[in-house]
């Protein structure tokens, strides 16, 4: 049986989606990654951890 790969949390860096949010499936209608998304602020921060997270 084919496993599908564990989907990334957009806004915890280096984690696995862990479903924290309710109602979430998964990153793709995650409440909070959407929020995050449209707050210009939040998504600047986020892309800072990643990039501090991918080095
Ligand atoms: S539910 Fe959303 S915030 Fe929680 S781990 Fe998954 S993607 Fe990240």
């Amino acid at each position: 049986m084919a496993q599908r790969p564990d989907p990334k949390c957009p806004v915890r860096p280096g984690d696995t989606c862990s479903l924290c949010y309710p109602g979430a499936t998964g990153p793709q209608d995650c409440g909070l990654v959407w929020l995050v998304r449209q707050d210009p602020e939040l998504s600047a921060e986020l892309a800072r951890l990643r990039s501090e997270t991918a080095s």
